[in-house]
């Protein structure tokens, strides 16, 4: 028996079934390839689902963390630590926005999101609690009750009813619903700056503009989840910089670690000062390793011009996948923002993503349709190369 196989087995029997993985154990990482435990080699396009944006074994990355570790990993939120204080001066100078609070996940990063803007409403309204929040069809925020809630994909919230209350639901990229959607009780809207699982949408310059516009209008809050665009991935730290706007909120979490779990919402002026000593809180959130982690990679990113490589690389992906699109008529659309795009298919993308699998290149889809190119920031036009011919050989056997 191979020990890919030995171990899966070992790990279903006593792992809740909530993912169908695919059949391989990955052992380690070098640069953009993984490898698994039998030592096969793959091409990897999907950074750990949008968070290894370094790529593996990163020599100045690795050690950063060494070096955290034989001094301290955690303190709890009772004390200050120079790692947790240097980074959140690094998120802010990044995003433009006031003030940090860490997180374990962009789960979490969604609940402060959420209680942030609340607590917000509540104190203008003078303690009325009855607030709306309008998010969008065929978002994704996360898995806890409260991102859950503002997720737009009813078939993950079906058996976990009732959810959070007062939850609007209005079309992406649509301004007029946005708009007819709006009461006076609104106090926030929720969407991602590129929409992820829900299959790869970029949000359109009239349709964010006029959504900032609104909120400014209402004294709404503007929330942007960039916990999987934002970091570098769009071309821009942060996506919203393509629209000259700024989010009232900003949720960050994936490549902010890269791989040590680390995530972040980040109030903006309005909201800087709204929650107070005892009004959130995390054990972990922001810990010395955690953002040691998040230190190494704002570090990285300018010494290894993480940026421009997006920029350099990104239209050749575009093009590499456009022309892909145009040579197969089941491929129906192609479309995304830097390192973040999506194949359109007539057809449910499984079997192809296995088949890339089988054949050493890791993808992975956006809902059913939609194979998802989220590779590490650090990849070359050889690897799209690399990556194109083996998906061009799977798709010529479909
Ligand atoms: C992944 C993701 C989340 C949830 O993050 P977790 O770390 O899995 O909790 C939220 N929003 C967006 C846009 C994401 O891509």
């Amino acid at each position: 028996m191979s020990k890919n196989k030995e171990i899966m087995d070992f790990a279903e029997q006593a792992i809740i079934h909530t993912y169908n993985r695919f059949p391989i154990v990955l052992d380690h990482g070098d640069g953009v390839y993984l490898y698994d435990v039998d030592g096969k080699k793959y091409l990897d396009f999907a950074a750990g689902i949008a968070v290894c944006a370094l790529g593996y074994n990163v020599p100045e990355y690795n050690q950063a963390l060494k070096d955290q570790i034989d001094k301290i990993i955690h303190v709890s939120n009772l004390y200050y630590t120079e790692p947790m204080a240097k980074a959140a001066n690094s998120l802010i100078a990044a995003c433009g926005l006031k003030k940090v609070f860490f997180t374990n996940s962009g789960t979490e990063a969604i609940e402060g999101a959420i209680k942030l803007a609340r607590k917000y409403a509540y104190s203008r309204d003078k303690g009325s609690t009855d607030h709306e929040i309008i998010a969008m069809d065929h978002s994704f925020h996360g898995r806890s009750i409260g991102a859950l809630s503002v997720t737009g994909n009813p078939h993950y919230q079906e058996a976990f009813k009732p959810l959070i209350d007062k939850i609007v639901f209005a079309k992406y990229n649509d301004l007029e619903d946005v708009k007819s959607k709006i009461t006076d009780k609104t106090c926030a809207i929720i969407m991602e700056t590129v929409q992820g699982e829900g299959g790869i949408y970029p949000a359109q310059a009239d349709f964010i503009k006029g959504v900032r516009k609104l909120c400014d209008d209402h004294d709404i809050l503007l929330i942007l989840d960039e916990i999987q665009c934002g970091m570098g991935r769009s071309g821009k730290m942060f996506a919203y910089e393509y629209f000259g706007i700024k989010p009232d909120i900003l949720t960050a979490a994936k490549a902010l670690g890269c791989g040590v779990p680390l995530g972040a919402f980040v109030a903006g002026e309005k909201v800087e000062n709204t929650l107070e000593a005892g009004d959130h809180g995390s054990t972990y959130g922001g810990n010395p390793f955690a953002t040691a982690a998040a230190n190494a990679v704002f570090d990285l990113f300018e010494k290894k011009h993480v940026l421009e490589n997006v920029n350099t690389v990104a239209p050749y992906l575009a093009q590499k996948l456009d022309e892909l699109k145009d040579k197969y008529d089941f491929i129906v659309d192609s479309r995304g923002l830097g390192l973040m795009r999506g194949l359109e298919f007539s057809c449910p993308v499984g079997p192809i993503v296995s088949g890339c699998i089988k054949n050493g290149l890791i993808v992975i889809s956006a809902g059913t349709n939609v194979i998802r190119f989220v590779p590490p920031l650090v990849i070359t036009k050889e690897n799209v190369d690399e990556m194109v011919e083996v998906l061009d050989k799977v798709l010529a056997e479909m």
